[in-house]
């Protein structure tokens, strides 16, 4: 089930997309299952579960941070995480810059940006983005590695308007990569489109999608 629901989504999109299996709240049997299908990168929002299943199953799984993530939780996952998709404050990035630097690592991250009408989703506004990256405390970070930006549409029906926050999301990539990231080939992640708006992602220039539910089915828990 797992497996065909995973191809079939893979058939729908171009090659240069990433998928990102999210696998919050789902047994390991069934991270298993994907991974037996070739699926190698997933996404959890929960340390305590992230590292548990970290260790539990196979070390070549890439994994990828798509919650809020607490600074004083950032060391559990510093050993081995993928990706941080969620960065908002120079505060948490100086946090993730610290426990990389003790782990010999340095850790590729999204800044977050608030794209949907919802009060209630996290992120930046590009001011305040802006702020940052010209920030003295930023220029110092050697552990961390700004990949590209990452963000939430609306929880809606309204074709137009998640495609209008999706256009916006991949303004600011633009926009961000022009002013701060223009000499660096890596700044190349737009991190936008979950289940239910990944098609329309796509469309609007998204490269990396999260998608859980339509793989793994509804989630019964309260995430
Ligand atoms: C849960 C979650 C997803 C996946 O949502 P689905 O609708 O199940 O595909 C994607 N991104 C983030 C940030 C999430 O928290």
């Amino acid at each position: 089930m797992i497996a065909h629901k995973l191809s079939e989504i893979l058939k729908q999109i171009p090659p240069n997309i990433t998928l990102v299996a999210v696998s919050k709240t789902h047994p390991e049997a069934h991270i298993l299952e994907a991974y037996q299908a070739g699926q190698r990168i997933f996404g959890e929002n929960k340390v305590q579960e992230l590292t548990t299943k970290q260790q539990n199953l196979p070390k070549d799984i890439q994994w990828h941070f798509i919650g809020h993530l607490q600074t004083n939780k950032v060391k559990y996952i510093a050993p081995f995480i993928g990706l941080v998709h969620g960065v908002e404050s120079l505060k948490l990035l100086k946090a993730i810059n610290k426990e990389a630097l003790k782990n010999n690592r340095v850790i590729d991250c999204l800044l977050q940006f608030h794209i949907a009408r919802e009060e209630t989703k996290f992120g930046l506004n590009q001011a305040e983005a802006s702020e940052m990256l010209l920030s003295e405390g930023y220029k110092t970070l050697s552990g961390v590695n700004i990949r590209g930006v990452m963000g939430m549409a609306s929880f809606t029906n309204d074709e137009n308007s998640i495609k209008g926050e999706f256009k916006n999301l991949k303004c600011i990539f633009e926009s961000l990569k022009s002013n701060f990231f223009s000499t660096k080939a890596d700044f190349n992640i737009v991190s936008m489109g979950m289940s239910g708006d990944y098609r329309l992602a796509i469309q609007e220039g998204s490269n990396m999608i999260r998608v859980g539910s339509h793989i793994f089915g509804e989630r019964h828990q309260v995430t």
